[in-house]
């Protein structure tokens, strides 16, 4: 029998609600996962046994780059660094908004920590939040390698080893003969085998550097290089995606390994139809901190290679989470590490220990602000050799922060 739409209604409202309870309503419709990233099979961290508190929180900042040094009960001590790029930003959240949520907490949970933290936070979502969050996320886990005796990587499951480093160009005022002459100069003194370019311009509009400089500059490198070195290209969020398949012909004459950010990178839609229409992988992902969001870029095959920056994201914990995606849909994780500042120490740590990456993002232009505080920041210095980087050893990160520099930076203190 039919029954009319306005009857339905006029039914439905009949319903005798109040004789139902709470648990009634909700029973069979709870559901869990995937939540914050995690999947069915998640299984938490559990590094050290419960029983320690968080007692003092410090940092260390310059403008560029922050120090957080974390203290438990018993005196343990662990180092992190908060993201780059307005470090001191991000330290004034990290003492107004994110310490409260550590101090008196155990650390053995950091899981919990970090996602409580991204829900107490919920008005002000991702970027600073994830920022300062990184900063207390990575302490944690060189508390637990100092505590274990371990580097990070151990407790993942890996070991120290050298990880594979691309040669990564942040220029896009050099000629294509430049910049294909010093990566030629670099594949044989320091032995790259795997090189970076910079291909139109940052949020571009479709406008290159100078007109035609992208479609000189791809088959330029390669034809120096030779068909032997990996060669990837950065749009930065540059073009439309008619633009971005046009340039993507000229990226498969020229077996180019993967196309990064090809679209503004908010634009999910246009980057999957990129995808969809080249034969060149995509990857993109570096400013994404949401991992909802980067569920629905792996799931609708945005990228075909993830680059979750592990301080952006606001931690290991959380781009550990984004290789796992990755991973369980058949797809290469390649975090964003584009400077010398602890970022790539974490980095490091993280690939020694997942199944699904290729290799590690390392500048060539080593002559930036933020690079000089990096390397003034923290020993031993990372250095490429055989085109090779090693994953520091050592309890923790494997790296002691330098006496002076901590000493010049503004300090602050929670506890
Ligand atoms: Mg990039």
């Amino acid at each position: 029998m039919k029954i009319a739409r306005r009857d339905f209604c006029k039914a439905a409202l009949t319903i005798p609600l109040v004789a139902q309870t709470k648990a009634d309503l909700y029973s069979g419709t709870q559901r869990k996962y995937p939540y914050f990233g995690r999947d069915e099979n998640y299984k938490e961290f559990k590094i050290i046994e419960e029983g320690l508190k968080i007692v003092k929180i410090e940092t260390f900042t310059k403008p560029k780059v922050g120090v957080v040094r974390i203290e438990t009960d018993d005196g343990s001590i662990g180092y992190g660094q908060i993201s780059p790029h307005e470090a001191d930003f991000s330290t004034m959240i990290l003492h107004s908004k994110i310490a409260k949520r550590f101090i008196g907490k155990d650390p053995a949970n950091i899981d919990i920590l970090v996602d409580n933290c991204i829900e107490a936070n919920y008005k002000f979502p991702w970027t600073y939040v994830c920022r300062a969050l990184t900063g207390m996320d990575t302490a944690i886990w060189d508390l637990y390698g100092k505590i274990k005796k371990k580097p990070v990587v151990e407790l993942l499951g890996g070991q120290v080893r050298k990880i594979t480093a691309y040669g990564s160009s942040m220029r896009r005022d050099i000629t294509p003969e430049d910049e294909a002459s010093r990566m030629v100069a670099l594949r044989d003194s320091k032995g790259f085998t795997a090189f970076k370019l910079r291909v139109g311009t940052k949020t571009g509009h479709d406008v290159d550097q100078w007109p035609g400089r992208s479609e000189e500059l791809v088959p330029t490198v390669r034809k120096a290089l030779g068909e032997k070195i990996d060669l990837l290209v950065d749009a930065n969020s540059c073009y439309t995606p008619p633009r971005a398949i046009a340039l993507g012909r000229i990226l498969e004459d020229n077996n180019v390994g993967f196309f990064e950010e090809p679209c503004p990178y908010w634009e999910l839609e246009w980057t999957a139809e990129v995808a969809k229409k080249i034969n060149v992988p995509i990857a993109g992902g570096e400013q994404d901190n949401d991992l909802a969001q980067w569920r629905r870029m792996i799931n609708m095959n945005a990228v075909d290679i993830a680059q979750p920056d592990v301080c952006y994201i606001g931690g290991l914990t959380r781009a550990l989470r984004v290789a796992r995606m990755a991973h369980k849909t058949g797809k290469l994780c390649v975090p964003h590490s584009s400077h010398f500042s602890m970022v790539m120490v974490f980095t490091l740590h993280m690939l020694g220990a997942i199944p699904n990456s290729k290799y590690i993002e390392a500048s060539i232009d080593d002559t930036s602000e933020l690079n000089r505080e990096s390397r003034a920041m923290y020993e031993p210095q990372l250095t490429v050799v055989d085109g090779k980087i090693m994953i520091p050893n050592g309890p923790g990160w494997g790296v002691t922060f330098k006496k002076d520099w901590l000493e010049s930076a503004e300090y602050r203190k929670s506890e």
